[in-house]
């Protein structure tokens, strides 16, 4: 049965669909099936995956106003080693559309649980808001990934995304767990970023990953190749951090409590 994460963040640019394409690619090297929903209008790991937005039949706003489901909507984003759901402009609208259905924050929650055996993992790539989209994408989750800077107002962005986080769990989804802060964009020279970063462990704890994202100019050129880094370039610093959270992952949903655990064997990248 598959772990459902989020990669959330109501802050724009802050590496959400970077962590979704190459956390999917890292994890579809070392062996796991996964699907990525894309959630966010912007259709942005769509493209990164290698997928037309606009030459999509169906997309996840289909599967949200159920007129298909994630079978029938779902591509193979071929050189990337993973399924994707994915997303274009049309899902703007599901935001309206939605406002009038009943169990409208539980849609993608239904049509993900049809698929549920088919996938290790389903990641879903939020937009940069704390909206009805992204409360489908919560309600959904067993858990969240928080990509993060580590900048100076870095703590105090967290605040609001950690309520709605909290409200869930308590009124709509009580699986809902914060899996970890992801630092990403990490350059140890800026000696401020390495404060912030001691500054997240001391706070967060063990939910900060071990897993430092650094910044590399071969992650933010994938996407104009319509590749996640890790296939793009694998040997780049930055791929080879990602296919190392993909294995940290494998190992937190290892020790996540027993109910519905999936099988995991982790290959070595290099015989994938
Ligand atoms: P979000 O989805 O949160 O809006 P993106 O993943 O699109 O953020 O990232 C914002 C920008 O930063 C993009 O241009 C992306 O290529 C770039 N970027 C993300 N992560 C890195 C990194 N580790 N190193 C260099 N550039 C990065
Ligand atoms: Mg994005």
């Amino acid at each position: 049965m598959a772990r459902i994460f989020c990669i959330a963040n109501q802050k724009g640019g802050v590496g959400k669909t970077t962590t979704s394409v190459n956390l999917a690619a890292g994890l579809a090297r070392i062996g796991q099936r996964v699907l990525l929903v894309d959630l966010d209008p912007q259709g942005n790991a769509t493209m990164g995956s290698g997928v037309d937005k606009r030459k999509l039949e169906l997309t996840v706003y289909d599967v949200l106003l159920e007129s298909a489901s994630v079978r029938e909507a779902a591509v193979s984003a071929e050189k990337c080693g993973y399924q994707l759901l994915g997303a274009n402009r049309e899902l703007a609208g599901a935001e309206v559309e939605l406002v009038d259905i009943e169990r409208r924050e539980k849609r993608l929650k239904s049509a993900l649980a049809e698929v549920q055996a088919d996938y290790d993992f389903v990641l879903i790539d939020c937009p940069p808001s704390l909206s009805m989209l992204t409360l489908n994408g919560l309600c959904s989750a067993h858990g969240v990934i928080v990509p993060m800077q580590c900048e100076y107002f870095a703590l105090e962005g967290l605040t609001d995304l950690v309520n709605t986080i909290k409200q869930v769990h308590a009124n709509l989804n009580p699986d809902l767990q914060i899996i970890g802060l992801l630092r990403v964009m990490f350059d140890p020279r800026i000696t401020l970023q390495s404060q912030v970063s001691e500054q997240l462990r001391g706070h967060f704890g063990d939910k900060v990953f071990d897993t430092v994202i650094p910044r590399n100019v071969r992650l933010a050129e994938a996407p104009s190749y319509g590749l996640p880094g890790v296939v793009f370039d694998p040997n780049a610093k930055g791929s080879i951090a990602f296919v190392d959270f993909a294995r940290e992952m494998v190992e937190r949903v290892q020790r996540m409590a027993p109910v519905d655990q999936p099988k995991i064997q982790v290959k070595s990248a290099s015989s994938a």
